[in-house]
């Protein structure tokens, strides 16, 4: 059987697309090589107002909601943002297992193998798993940060990657997410406390290095609470591809780094990018086109159109941030405590208008 689409990947990113190609009436083949969805989970689940309105998400996968966000320098000087939009905390593994029971609804076919490599056969692309060759028009990449598929495609991923680590932890937490900065919290990135209720909040850290004695030690001191595994974790890459497609290849989500730099958030980025992505296959069957010049005009612009101004934006405030010594940072802090609050709080948070 000839598949219309074959997505690798059955997270958000892969599970979107697939919904949306499905209802545009294609066949769609959804390879993913866990049987339990969202299982392991590599996510915090902090979105904004953005993922609700594209997607709609049903009540009990949202954990809680916060308009507030405390930051926090080396020397300990916080100020607070007021959000003017809520950001929502999702029961994470549940979004991913929603979204694939909504491409399994459109009509998707699933299997749980593991995607190896794919070759051309003429005007088609033979897709070998661990267990069988499937064939198909177009392959999609929606396979995370260390895509096979891009690297089967020959397209370079940035090198700027963080590693992160989370867990579920009991204490008093105020109703507002906690960021904390500094070289010996976070190198490079930042720790963070995100509150589900009063008693339970995700608490996690990334660094680019190894994340585990930087995580034990923001545990220590914050919550004076050591040796809680982390139940989350998972890498961030951050960048702008040059390329996402190949002849019959694109790729999405973080396989193509739709990434938020400064927070490593993926999720409305990657929600976003799926709907460019199934519009451009839908179109590419239209125009029967399924070259790299036509994915590039129609999918890799049209998503950079929209993203990359706000991944350029998170790149430049992670320069700022984290080119400063520790002291830098602190007087930083102090000014924008004093002056620039209310300026940050109009800031989108996720960089995308403004
Ligand atoms: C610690 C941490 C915290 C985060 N917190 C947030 C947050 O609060 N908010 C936010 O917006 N983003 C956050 N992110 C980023 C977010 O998790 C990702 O952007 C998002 O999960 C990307 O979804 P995806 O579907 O593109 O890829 P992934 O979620 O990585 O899914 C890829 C899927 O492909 C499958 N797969 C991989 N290789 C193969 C293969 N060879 N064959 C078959 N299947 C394969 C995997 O099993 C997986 O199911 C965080 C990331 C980390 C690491």
């Amino acid at each position: 059987m000839l598949y219309d689409a074959i997505i690798v990947g059955g997270a958000l990113s892969g599970s979107r697309t697939g919904e949306l190609l499905a209802r545009k009436g294609k066949n769609v083949l959804l390879i993913e090589e866990h049987s339990n969805i969202g299982i392991p989970c590599k996510c915090t689940g902090l979105v904004s107002w953005r993922t609700p309105e594209m997607v709609d998400l049903p009540k009990e996968l949202i954990v809680n909601k916060l308009d507030k966000g405390k930051f926090y320098s080396p020397d300990g000087t916080s100020f607070e943002l007021k959000s003017k939009k809520t950001a929502y905390v999702l029961d994470r593994t549940g979004l991913d297992r929603f979204l694939f029971n909504e491409a399994v609804k459109s009509g998707v076919d699933t299997i749980t193998e593991r995607f190896e490599s794919f070759k051309r056969n003429n005007d088609h692309l033979e897709v070998k798993t661990n267990k069988e060759i499937y064939q198909t028009k177009v392959l999609i990449g929606a396979d995370g940060a260390n895509s096979l598929v891009a690297q089967n495609a020959g397209l370079e991923m940035p090198k700027d990657i963080f590693v992160g680590l989370q867990t579920t932890a009991s204490g008093n937490f105020e109703q507002f997410a906690e960021l904390w900065f500094g070289k010996n919290t976070a190198p490079n990135f930042f720790a963070w406390v995100v509150p589900e209720n009063e008693e339970l909040a995700r608490i996690g850290i990334a660094t680019p290095t190894s994340p585990k004695p930087y995580y034990e030690r923001f545990l220590e001191t914050r919550l004076q609470h050591n040796g809680l595994k982390p139940d989350v974790a998972g890498i961030i890459r951050s960048g702008i591809m040059k390329d996402t497609v190949a002849d019959n290849v694109l790729l999405v989500g973080d396989a193509a780094c739709q990434v938020k730099p400064f927070s490593g958030g993926g999720i409305t980025y990657g929600l976003v990018a799926a709907q460019v992505c199934a519009d451009a296959v839908g179109q590419a069957f239209e125009e029967n086109r399924f070259d790299y010049q036509f994915f590039k005009r129609n999918y890799d612009l049209e998503w950079k159109k929209i993203l990359v101004p706000g991944i350029k934006k998170g790149m430049m405030m992670r320069k700022m941030l984290y080119l400063f010594p520790d002291p830098q940072i602190n007087l930083m802090f102090k000014m924008v405590k004093l002056f620039g609050r209310k300026a940050l709080n109009s800031l989108d948070f996720d960089l995308l208008s403004g």
